[in-house]
């Protein structure tokens, strides 16, 4: 038969890996499974300067999961690679599929997070790894030297437009309004940096090329004025990042679980509405989505299924 974990976590960014670190502190039997690389989002970071504590010279999101995941297993989380399936959530046992194996545990932590939004432009799919990317930190050094538009106004269009400009030769900021999100902090960076323009009131309507991206059509939201930009004819491309917000990665949990826009709601204590079934991090109904507050998520939720399982015993 197999094993039965005290808890198991879906997810290894700082939610599901601060989880696995209590769970494991608690002596409990503690199982993280995760797809691909540890991080999540912030395994793409390449800076973060708002984790309390964060002023190591050098330090970047990798380096920071790299901790995080170390931790975790010093206190003997076990840990899985393999990708969900499906999800049996009710009753004392409950069972994750993976395409590897079965799962079993009497608590579930869900820390799955979220991914970046697509652009939503015409033939954005095709040009997917042609020219347009949702990763600075994986394909920044792909575009030396290059033009570089990079869509969004919030903390991480404006963070990753910074990164890129140490790669491309300029990047230009197209935002939908005439006012950035991101905090006043990074503003300040952005505005002092020579290589960063913008493109205020603008979308993305089409993007095209024969092989990679060469060519888009924005379109300004006051006026309604179309533009065509092509990329000069030596560089014969140029790069399209898209940050512009976060989808839950929670399609798994759809009719299960009770969600609102594909967040899954929590109670403060991180419980959904199925006992011994908890979220935390991104994937969450929350206000304020960073990785301290990831983190203080997968504390709590862990803790609380602790509770859970000791109610049991
Ligand atoms: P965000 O804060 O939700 O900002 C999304 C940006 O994209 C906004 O400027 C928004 O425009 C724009 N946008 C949304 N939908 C759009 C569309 N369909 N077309 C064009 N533009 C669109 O997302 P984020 O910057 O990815 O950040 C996500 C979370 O991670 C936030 O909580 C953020 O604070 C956090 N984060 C923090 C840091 C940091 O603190 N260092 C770094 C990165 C991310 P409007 O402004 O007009 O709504």
């Amino acid at each position: 038969m197999s094993k039965i974990y005290d808890m198991i976590i879906l997810g290894a960014g700082p939610a599901g890996l601060t989880a696995g670190l209590y769970g494991g502190r608690g002596r409990r039997s503690t199982l993280i499974i995760e797809k691909g690389q540890d991080g999540g989002q912030i395994a793409t970071t390449n800076e973060i300067e708002n984790y309390p504590g964060q002023l190591l010279e050098g330090e970047t999101g990798p380096s920071l999961v790299k901790r995080m995941s170390e931790q975790a297993e010093k206190f003997g989380c076990e840990r899985v690679s393999d990708t969900i399936k499906a999800v049996e959530l009710d009753g004392d046992v409950k069972k994750v599929i993976g395409g590897r194996g079965e799962y079993l545990g009497k608590a579930i932590i869900i820390a799955m997070g979220a991914y970046a939004r697509p652009i939503g432009c015409k033939n954005e799919e095709e040009f997917r790894g042609r020219g347009i990317s949702y990763c600075a930190t994986c394909d920044a050094a792909f575009f030396e030297d290059l033009e570089v538009y990079v869509v969004g106004g919030g903390d991480a269009a404006v963070e990753e437009a910074m990164y890129l400009t140490k790669f491309a030769r300029k990047v230009t900021i197209i935002h939908r309004r005439d006012e950035l999100r991101a905090a006043r902090s990074i503003q300040e960076k952005a505005f002092a940096n020579p290589k960063i323009d913008f493109m205020w009131d603008t979308v993305v309507e089409s993007v095209d090329g024969e092989d990679v991206l060469n060519k888009m059509v924005v379109k300004n939201t006051k006026t309604g004025e179309l533009t065509t930009i092509e990329a000069n004819e030596e560089d014969g491309l140029f790069g399209l990042f898209g940050f512009i917000g976060l989808l839950p990665n929670s399609g798994l949990f759809e009719g299960k679980l009770d969600m609102e826009n594909g967040y899954i709601l929590t109670d403060e204590d991180m419980r959904t509405n199925i006992p011994g079934v908890f979220a935390a991090g991104d994937i969450r109904k929350k206000s304020l989505r960073q990785v301290v507050t990831a983190a203080a998520d997968g504390a709590i939720a862990a803790m609380q299924a602790e509770h859970y399982i000791s109610n049991m015993e």
